[in-house]
């Protein structure tokens, strides 16, 4: 029997969200759907499988190692590391045939190198930074630099790529100058006789809101996922969230007025209180930043997190609820409260709650 805490991820849900990226982007562009961090907490193989299978062509991991498990999982896609390694990886990269993120020559060099075994060419994506100020070329160093790789016998120049730091902000001006540069650079490019075939820019907001950023392939994750980047990008489109975080009442109690609850004591019942204990607690992702301001749903009500979260325990208040009992269902995320209203309570974004889901937590998938 599985554990009483699970996340259901419903994969008609990410079925649905990629199709929606599919729809807005047209046929004839290439989808990357991006599965780092085992998708989003969501699971990465079966996402994969599912994502491939609704509209996106092609994957994105932050690891080499990600990519592998993506193998090992039986996955054939072009597999993209989104992240940029060190030259002593270059051989992980050749031996689970992914395409790499390209920066540096001491790189090229590596992977030219680790290639010379190989029948294929290794595909690389040069990367430039247009203002996100993480890692990339200087715009200006790129022309020079796509010219060296083009040497390299063992390489296959496959793309040039670029990220969006505020395509989720109310003021869109940056990103605007963004996808100016980011075009001049590519005509520059084209321009001295090199063909570049997967030039890309955008994210989840860029899909939402800017499609002069879509070039010839897009790479959406937290929208696959059913969740916006922030409450600034348009809602024109329907998303379905993946992700519900459940478990089941392990202990109830009836205590009298002037009990006090968990480590630290920082609640103290005031009246006779019914009392949950749930088996779930911040080594499964369920943030101690959730004391005393979390609630769950307990048959369609809303029951308050009292105390401290523990590290495998939590407790909630359930006076007010009616013929509560052991085993009952509780929902600590989903269809409510969302996500969105855990990333609020906790001062942080979606994209984080939905990652920090603990590996100890089985994932169910339903479709
Ligand atoms: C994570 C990531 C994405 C996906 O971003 P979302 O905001 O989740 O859509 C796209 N591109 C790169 C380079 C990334 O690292």
């Amino acid at each position: 029997m599985e554990r009483a805490t699970r996340t259901i991820i419903n994969l008609n849900a990410i079925a649905a969200n990629v199709a929606t990226a599919r729809s807005i982007i047209g046929h004839r562009r290439d989808l990357m759907a991006v599965v780092k961090a085992d998708a989003y907490g969501h699971g990465a193989v079966n996402v994969s499988q599912t994502a491939l299978q609704s509209g996106a062509t092609c994957l994105g991991v932050a690891l080499p190692e990600e990519g592998e498990f993506l193998r090992s999982g039986g996955i054939e896609a072009p597999v993209l590391v989104l992240g940029v390694i060190h030259p002593k990886e270059a051989p992980k990269v050749v031996q689970s045939r992914l395409e790499q993120t390209l920066c540096t020559l001491e790189l090229a060099e590596a992977l030219n190198q680790a290639g010379e075994a190989s029948s294929d060419k290794i595909s690389v994506h040069i990367k430039v930074d247009t203002g996100m100020g993480r890692i990339g070329l200087a715009p200006r160093d790129t022309p020079a630099f796509v010219q060296k790789i083009s040497h390299h016998k063992n390489l296959h120049l496959k793309g040039i790529f670029s990220h969006l730091p505020c395509a989720d902000h109310t003021d869109k001006t940056f990103t605007r100058k963004q996808i100016e540069r980011f075009s001049e650079l590519v005509r520059e490019i084209a321009a001295s006789g090199v063909k570049i075939p997967q030039k890309h820019l955008a994210n989840s907001a860029g899909i939402l809101d800017f499609p002069d950023s879509y070039f010839d392939l897009v790479r959406p994750g937290i929208m696959m996922y059913g969740l916006y980047p922030s409450p600034h990008v348009s809602r024109s489109v329907a998303l379905k969230p993946a992700m519900t975080l459940k478990t089941q009442i392990a202990y109830l109690k009836r205590v009298p007025a002037g009990t006090p609850i968990s480590y630290g004591h920082t609640f103290c019942c005031e009246k006779p209180m019914h009392i949950a204990t749930l088996p779930i607690g911040y080594a499964d992702g369920y943030s101690r930043g959730l004391s005393n301001r979390g609630y769950a749903m307990i048959r369609n009500r809303p029951a308050p997190l009292i105390g401290r979260v523990c590290m495998d325990m939590c407790m909630f208040d359930v006076t007010d609820i009616k013929n509560v009992q052991p085993g009952d269902e509780v929902v600590l995320f989903g269809e409510k409260p969302t996500v969105d209203e855990l990333a609020d309570q906790l001062d942080t974004i979606n994209y984080e709650i939905v990652c920090s889901i603990g590996k100890r937590v089985p994932r169910i998938f339903v479709t």
